[in-house]
Formats: C-alpha cells, sequence, structure tokens
C-alpha cells in the first residue's frame, strides 16, 4: 500500500484535495467498486483482518487503510494510490507516469518474474506427478514381496549357479562399466587382476534362491551381499535399477556367446 496523505504533501498540501476528499468522490467509489470484484490474487489486496488491531483501521474491502491521530495518515492500494496522483495535480501524474513507463521497459523487475505463472503451474504439475511415481513404486514393490513370496511357497529348496552361469556372471562383472567391482554399490572390488573373485564375493540369488540362470543372479560383495540378503525385500527392491543394468549386459554377453558358436537364435 501507498501513503495517499505523504502524497498529499508532497503534491503541495491542496486544502480541497486531501485524501478524504477523494475517497469521497464517486468517481473514486466507482473505481474502488470495480477494483475490489476485479482485483486478482496477484494485486494482493490487504487482508482487513492484517494489521494491528486498534492501531489500523482498515476498510472491508482491504483496498484502504488508515491510522487515526497524530502522525496518522492514509493508506491504499497501489490501483488506487495510482489514481490518487492523477487526481492531485497535473506534475504529480506526469511523475508518476512516467516512473510507471521506466518500470515497464525495465526487463529485471523483480515483481515481473514473481507473477509468471508458468514456473507456479509446473510446480504445482510435478507435484502430483512426484505424489503418483512415489504410489507406483509402492505397488511395484508390494507385488515384489507377493512374488517372492509365492515363489517361496513353490520352490523352496536352494540350486547353487552352474560353472557355466558363474563365468557368465565373472566375465560381465570383469568388463565395463564395472573391471572388477561390484555392480550392487559400485565401490568395492570383487574380482582380482586375473578375474577370480576374492574373499567375500558372492553370487546372489536376486529372485530366489531357487532360480539360478545367470540372468537371475550377480556377484556383489560381502557388505552388499549382506544386505541384500538380511535388509528385507525393499532393500532388494531399491537395488532393482543396479541388477537391471547389470542384466542388461548378461543378456548381451549370452547373445554373443551365441552367435559365436554358429547357433540360430531361437
Ligand atoms: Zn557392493
Amino acid at each position: 500500500m501507498l501513503n495517499l496523505t505523504d502524497m498529499w504533501r508532497a503534491a503541495g498540501r491542496a486544502e480541497h484535495r486531501r485524501p478524504a476528499d477523494w475517497l469521497a468522490l464517486e468517481e473514486t467509489m466507482r473505481f474502488r467498486a470495480h477494483a475490489d470484484t476485479h482485483l486478482t490474487a496477484l494485486d494482493e489486496p490487504v487482508l482487513p483482518n492484517a494489521g494491528d488491531a486498534g492501531i489500523w483501521a482498515i476498510d472491508t474491502d482491504g483496498l484502504v487503510a488508515a491510522i487515526r491521530g497524530h502522525g496518522g495518515g492514509t493508506w491504499a492500494h497501489w490501483q488506487l494510490a495510482l489514481s490518487y496522483a492523477c487526481y492531485l495535480s497535473p506534475a504529480f501524474h506526469l511523475w508518476c507516469n512516467t516512473v510507471v513507463r521506466a518500470a515497464m521497459k525495465r526487463p529485471d523487475v523483480p515483481a515481473v518474474q514473481d507473477s509468471d505463472p508458468l514456473p507456479l503451474y509446473l510446480a504445482e504439475h510435478f507435484r502430483h506427478l512426484h505424489r503418483r511415481l512415489d504410489t507406483v513404486d509402492r505397488h511395484a514393490a508390494d507385488l515384489m514381496f507377493l512374488a517372492l513370496s509365492g515363489q517361496e511357497l513353490v520352490l523352496g529348496g536352494r540350486r547353487e549357479f552352474s560353472e557355466l552361469s558363474r563365468t557368465i556372471l565373472i566375465r560381465v562383472a570383469m568388463a565395463e562399466p564395472y573391471d572388477g567391482r561390484c555392480p550392487c554399490c559400485g565401490n568395492a572390488r570383487i574380482l582380482s587382476t586375473e578375474g577370480r573373485p576374492l574373499a567375500g564375493t558372492e553370487f546372489d540369488h536376486f529372485f530366489h534362491r531357487r532360480l539360478n540362470r545367470p540372468e537371475h543372479g550377480w556377484l556383489v560383495c560381502t557388505v552388499c551381499h549382506g544386505e541384500l540378503t538380511h535388509g528385507g525385500y525393499l532393500v532388494r527392491f531399491a537395488r532393482t535399477p543396479e541388477f537391471r543394468a547389470f542384466q542388461a549386459r548378461v543378456l548381451k554377453q549370452r547373445r554373443l556367446a551365441r552367435e559365436r558358436s554358429g547357433a540360430s537364435p531361437r
């Protein structure tokens, strides 16, 4: 809000052009009534309950406020204040127009950036999207739990990885981008420079201990194996992207091996 009383003083204290005189004009009341129904949230009319009760007297439309007594004054929403400036004096009117025009030409006025609706619109939609993705994540984790429980009932006991499966998993872990490091944490070394599993390296059954084809497992460090084994299905679910990435390389490896051996792909 802008101080109408200060504006009146600055414009030379014209006797019959006080803020109260202007507010009483029919023209002013028409403008105020229109502003009251057409101002948007971006124009931020003052809420009637704003300010310190008893000191500020704010009109119900939130467009005009007054502090009574010595040193008091009348304040108005900038829309009204600009209109008052025009009424006060031709010189003040001219000055206001010049200031507003200069602000319009400046490209980096923060108020204009703040009122750009596009970032707000996008932020709102991203919030919706994140909520939906969280839901999808939870459903996928629940499905994994059900699948694991079902496998447990149906499959039973453990099956070790065959020698051929182990060779394939080692070959993938030895190649780029792993270079002998754990594909789960990307950190710990799991293979010697000759490609032999270091102590503690484990062939992890990703889906179930009975599912032992190369596409059902990977080679991980002791720490990761411990977390995957004892952390519950949510830990396993969280590592799914890393496992999928590893498996994409296993499948590629197998396809290449088939092509080399001349076998026709099924
Ligand atoms: Zn690891």
